[in-house]
């Protein structure tokens, strides 16, 4: 069981701990937030080296962000990155100058219908400079006057591309993928919520024994997932489905992006996850855009990933502006996603398929004490004080008919209205009685 007031805690110490760090591509912001999440769960931080070549791309020169400002005439500072790190165009080259109003305001971007917003947006893959303000200042800036620049960051060749992930191992090597990104500043739901309920997401799995493995990923979005990818093609074989965890602290509606697939049991299971958590939530089908599923997604991998989001990128306002920040998030909004995460983790743990040991005709269960032992009594509820209940016996019926060793529990669950948690009860009791011989799903097979 979750305990949700500590999740809580934790999400919001979390947030605070690293809301201001300057996150990027790469970078030592990204270090030092998966030294601080490494904290929560033990992760392996990888390396690699810029230009290295990574499927079709190429890993860029690291970047570096000392600090980065705008004087006007007077010596005031309009820009200044040491206020919020969203300031700076991510990736910006190094620039030392003074500029004119007309040549500056090429350089300087903004959100005329968010007026007090900060827009965030970067330049990873051409050398670039800029800075993001807020449209209510900049259109109060003095048209005429001359402006000092400056951007102290250096793109050093020699630099390189972290990420980190860690593995729990189950009872089968068959791998559930937890992924999550890393490379976004101070900005709160989009994407820092991600990472944070990963790690704790992690943290209650590793402290369980579990049938299937985990494996966790925290890498830069896209480029850094590409070099995951690029660098674990052979251990990625065993990964049968998983979670791209992204935007899910928001205030607004619970939300699911189904998988490739669409009828997975990561996402049917996720389906059963959330509306057990109530009403309201939305559904939003695949398409090959938004965050990691995409390269998860292609030929090489087809690994079908599931999301579920509290305010979904694209979905409010506030994405990609400085209005993404610590009041519209909070650990209490994140506690009650992880709560539909660790549901969808339960019922996940019980897809697995069962064959009979004897296949024919019926087993009599009552000599095993899993029938009520006073016949006539099944459809009467409070007639029998037994401890095997009338949906046990429903569920073992089904059990006997449907186990097969081909129909996963899922499957059966679906296929008779007895829910997934009370056919798993039966079947770890007739497994335990040896009745049933536990396998790994077809589905869930590589
Ligand atoms: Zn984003």
């Amino acid at each position: 069981m979750l305990r949700r007031d500590e999740a809580r805690e934790r999400a919001d110490r979390l947030f605070r701990d690293l809301f201001p760090l300057c996150r990027s591509l790469t970078g030592d912001g990204n270090r030092e937030t998966l030294r601080r999440l490494g904290e929560v769960v033990p992760l392996r931080l990888t390396e690699v080296p810029s230009g290295t070549r990574v499927f079709d791309w190429t890993v860029p020169d690291e970047w570096k962000i000392r600090d980065a400002w705008v004087k006007d005439s007077s010596g005031r500072k309009i820009i200044d990155f040491a206020r919020t790190n969203l300031s700076v165009v991510n990736y910006s080259e190094p620039v030392r100058g003074t500029f004119g109003f007309e040549e500056l305001s090429k350089r300087i971007h903004t959100l005329p219908a968010l007026p007090d917003a900060i827009p965030y947006r970067t330049s990873y893959y051409k050398r670039d400079w800029g800075f993001c303000m807020a449209h209510r200042e900049f259109a109060e800036l003095d048209r005429g006057a001359k402006y000092e620049v400056c951007i102290d960051s250096t793109l050093d060749p020699k630099g390189s591309l972290t990420y980190a992930d860690a593995v729990h191992r189950g009872q089968t090597d068959a791998e559930v993928l937890l992924s999550t990104y890393c490379c976004h500043p101070s900005l709160a739901n989009d994407n820092l919520s991600g990472p944070i309920l990963s790690v704790l997401l992690f943290d209650y799995i590793s402290k369980l024994e579990t049938f299937y493995s985990y494996r966790l990923v925290i890498a830069p979005e896209t480029l850094g997932v590409i070099t995951y990818l690029a660098r674990n093609r052979e251990e990625m074989r065993k990964v049968l489905g998983g979670a791209v965890i992204t935007t899910c602290a928001g205030k607004g509606p619970l939300g699911l992006k189904a998988s490739f697939l669409g009828n997975h049991a990561v996402d049917r299971t996720a389906r059963q996850a959330l509306k057990a958590s109530g009403p309201g939530w939305v559904e939003h089908p695949f398409v090959p855009d938004g965050s990691d599923e995409r390269q998860y997604a292609t030929p090489g991998f087809r690994i079908p990933t599931v999301t579920i989001s509290k305010d979904k990128y694209y979905e409010y306002r506030e994405y990609h502006t400085s209005l993404d920040n610590l009041e519209f998030v909070s650990g209490a909004q994140l506690a009650q996603t992880l709560q539909v995460y660790v549901d969808w983790f339960h019922r996940l743990e019980m897809v697995r398929t069962y064959a009979r040991k004897e296949n024919c005709c019926e087993y009599q269960l009552g000599r095993r004490g899993l029938y009520p032992n006073l016949g006539g009594a099944i459809n009467q509820p409070g007639a029998s004080a037994e401890t095997v209940t009338d949906r046990d016996v429903e569920a073992m019926s089904w059990l006997m008919h449907g186990c097969d060793g081909e129909t996963d529990l899922l499957a059966l669950s679906e296929r008779s209205g007895v829910e997934l948690p009370v056919l798993f009860r039966s079947a770890r009791r007739m497994h335990k009685e040896g009745l049933l011989v536990e396998q790994l799903p077809k589905e869930m097979r590589k």
